[in-house]
């Protein structure tokens, strides 16, 4: 068994980079990988950019970047980043005076892209002044967008080509003695984006910033996005993340928070709720109750797992390992902490029960609850899981009739 599965997490293996800090964000060096997201606003509407950016880190961004695209925009960043309840980067393409005005604006990083930002006096400019206010960069290099030199010599927007333009800004950015870089190379197409930060890592030891740009909208967006940053995390690499989503960024930023959560990468925040697919035993409509399940607990702050399970004779000892969980009996629900049925309720109070239950977990502990459990609880869940089984046989699905029928099908007579 190796270290990684030794320690039960991916933290145990992540790529060691420098550290790099986006106002009170610290970025690399083994910090905790963080999560970014984009406003959707023009930055000019001070009022309605803050009220975005109060809802990312609410869902669990840690820096929220803003574009800086013309002057109102620099004048909004002014106003935006005192009142920000997260550090703020600005984002700037083709203009550096736009950036040189969102330094002056207070913001906490920058991001450039050398494949619009290519003079390199002016690169200078904004990297000596963002070195004087110790502020931190990203060259955030983007396949759609490559400088057509490079294009030209690797044949197209190639892991080498991508890579290659990061180098080269980073030894720009470098003649003025400017460190404080984080490095993104983004594709929308998966397979480039992971073989770009593979290389990028075994080049440069700045912190990655990973991505998988215009993955576009949800589900599909949400699945490259996790495939691309998903595979390069289990690997070690990177140290923060933006899911790019054609959606409200409040998506990408629960995204995010829910992939790190998940890999074990950042503390659980939230609820993680697991729920069974159903099947031919299930006894209520999983789906339903899940959703409401996941909708009730969403607004309140449960770090713990919770199950819904659609029936007593799998449920609970399919998901013994969450905090809590209901799984569904005769027209009753069994809830069970840790595996141990608790309590029995009427199926429509299931919902209900599960959050009262969670809210107590939270403030009693799970020695306290399993104190007082029901003390026919178990019995009643035995009951019904005997009368499901007798009822419904072991095989609800028919898989062994099925299965005779597929042999008889293709038997050779
Ligand atoms: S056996 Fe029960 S718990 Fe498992 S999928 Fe079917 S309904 Fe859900």
């Amino acid at each position: 068994m190796n270290d990684t599965r030794r320690k039960g997490g991916l933290s145990a293996h992540r790529r060691m980079t420098r550290q790099v800090r986006v106002g009170d964000v610290t970025i690399g060096g083994g910090a905790p990988v963080s999560v970014q997201s984009m406003t959707t606003t023009k930055t000019a509407d001070v009022e309605g950019t803050l009220a975005q950016i109060y809802e990312l880190a609410a869902a669990g961004a840690d820096i929220v970047r803003c574009t800086c695209n013309e002057e109102a925009a620099a004048e909004g960043l002014a106003q935006i980043v005192p009142r920000s309840p997260v550090p703020i980067v600005a984002d700037v393409h083709f203009h550096y005076e736009m950036a040189l005005a969102a330094i002056v604006a207070g913001v906490d990083g920058l991001r450039i892209n050398p494949g619009n930002l290519r003079k390199a006096h002016e690169v200078r400019i904004v990297a000596s002044e963002a070195k004087d206010r110790g502020l931190p960069i990203r060259v955030g290099v983007n396949a759609g967008s490559l400088h057509p030199d490079l294009m030209k010599r690797y044949g197209g927007a190639t892991a080498e080509a991508l890579v290659e333009s990061a180098r080269i800004e980073l030894e720009l950015l470098g003649e003025v003695g400017f460190e404080d870089v984080k490095i993104s190379v983004k594709a929308s197409s998966v397979p480039l984006m992971i073989d770009a930060y593979r290389l990028a890592a075994e080049t440069f030891d700045n912190p990655l910033h990973l991505g998988v740009t215009e993955a576009g909208p949800p589900p599909e967006g949400i699945v490259k996005g996790t495939a691309g940053i998903g595979t390069l995390l289990a690997e070690g690499i990177g140290d923060t993340i933006r899911y790019s989503l054609t959606a409200d960024p409040v998506e990408e930023a629960r995204a995010g928070r829910t992939l790190l959560e998940s890999l074990r990468l950042r503390e659980r925040k939230n609820v993680d709720l697991v729920a069974c697919p159903s099947c031919g035993r299930a006894e209520v409509d999983v789906i339903e109750i899940a959703k409401a399940a996941r909708e009730e607990l969403g607004k309140r702050s449960i770090p713990l797992q919770v199950a819904v399970m659609g029936c007593v004779v799998n449920g609970p000892g399919e998901a013994r390992e969450a905090d809590l969980g209901i799984a569904a009996g005769r027209h009753r629900g069994h809830l069970f902490i840790k595996g141990r049925i608790v309590k029995v309720v009427k199926e429509d109070e299931m919902v209900e029960a599960l959050v009262d239950e969670a809210e107590k977990l939270m403030a009693e502990g799970i020695e306290a609850r399993l104190a007082v459990a029901d003390a026919g609880a178990e019995e009643a869940a035995a009951e019904d899981r005997r009368s499901l089984v007798g009822e419904q046989g072991a095989d609800p699905n028919q898989t062994g009739h099925r299965v005779e029928l597929i042999r008889k099908s293709t038997r050779q007579d």
